[in-house]
């Protein structure tokens, strides 16, 4: 293991090279901040020597978590492993394209090149932009304190307004996307990052449709990066349905899932309200016989 060094205001920095070593760290220093990239710990920071005022766990060189793996019906990424990563490794091919597009979508080059897709989960003050792709398709993540291991669909590390939570001294170590599973797809988000912007939308849907049927549709939207939100109903609801819908049935969709977002939701202000209703408008009647953006 790693001997610890101080960096320039005091803080111990750990580097292990092994996830064990990480786990048993980080079991051994419970305040201890895990450091992957460092994008949100360090645009936290004023001063320009960052203070962090506890030790930090590196995860830049934990062997385990940079791995890229292609399974069947899978790829699997570390979760040290960046966003440029992701878009450049040969694997990449197989991704659905709106995770690709949306990872694009994240900061600029130099942001991605040193952002993990850990980190990017684990954020918890906003709501980032892949975790609602990552909920559309299903993906699963896997993670892991020193005596546990965790691992599942992305929605069963959610709370009920969709953030991510870890218990006392977890690390996620994995993050699975499903491949090959759905033809249709569409992503839009508003100019702007959803970082520094208090405006900000994004709408996102996945869908597989088998001629004329629609045999699973997954659609989420990302308000002010506070809110992920999710009709599930409205989503089964249109299983089995033949696209496209006549405009009947639009109507009726339309309906219930105004009345959803209207009770069932702590309300964002009305414009942001239609703004998820026109969205999900523009996701019923658009043509669902091909695939690529909302505009
Ligand atoms: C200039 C700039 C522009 C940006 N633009 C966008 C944008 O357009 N869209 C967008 O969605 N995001 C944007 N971001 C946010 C960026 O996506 C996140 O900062 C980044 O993904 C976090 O990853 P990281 O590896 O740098 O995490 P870090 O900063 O290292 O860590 C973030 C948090 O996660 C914890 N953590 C890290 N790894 C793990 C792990 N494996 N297990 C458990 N906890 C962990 C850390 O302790 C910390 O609390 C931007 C950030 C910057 C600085």
């Amino acid at each position: 293991m790693n001997a610890p060094h101080e960096n320039s205001r005091l803080s111990l920095v750990f580097t292990p090279e092994h996830l064990g070593e990480a786990l048993s760290l980080y079991a051994r220093n419970p305040g201890a901040i895990l450091y992957a990239g460092g994008t949100a710990l360090l645009s936290k920071q004023s001063e320009r020597l960052p203070i962090f005022g506890a030790p930090l766990i590196s995860l830049k060189r934990v062997e385990e978590l940079k791995t890229i793996r292609r399974y069947e019906n899978f790829i699997e990424f570390g979760a040290a492993v960046t966003l440029g990563d992701i878009l450049r490794c040969k694997e990449s091919r197989f991704l659905p394209p709106v995770f690709k597009t949306a990872v694009r979508a994240v900061g600029t080059p130099a942001v991605r090149n040193t952002a993990t897709i850990g980190g990017h989960l684990a954020v918890t003050e906003r709501k980032l932009l892949l975790l609602p792709i990552l909920l559309i398709l299903d993906a699963a993540v896997e993670v892991k304190s020193q005596t546990t291991t965790r691992s599942g669909e992305i929605k069963r590390f959610l709370d009920e307004k969709n953030g991510f939570i870890l218990q006392a001294n977890e690390i996620i170590t994995k993050i699975r996307i499903p491949t090959g599973r759905f033809n249709l797809w569409g992503f839009s988000a508003l100019p702007g990052s959803v970082i520094r912007s208090q405006d900000f939308f994004m709408s996102c849907f996945v869908a597989r449709k088998n001629r004329f049927l629609i045999e699973k549709i997954n659609f989420a939207f990302n308000i002010d990066g506070r809110l992920v939100i999710r009709i599930k109903q409205s989503e089964d609801r249109l299983i089995g349905k033949k696209f496209p819908l006549s405009a009947a049935e639009i109507r009726e969709e339309m309906r219930f899932f105004t009345s959803k977002i209207e009770g069932e939701l702590i309300a964002p202000s009305p414009y942001k309200k239609e703004r998820i209703i026109n969205a999900f408008r523009l996701i019923l009647t658009q043509d669902l016989t091909k695939s690529g953006l909302i505009e």
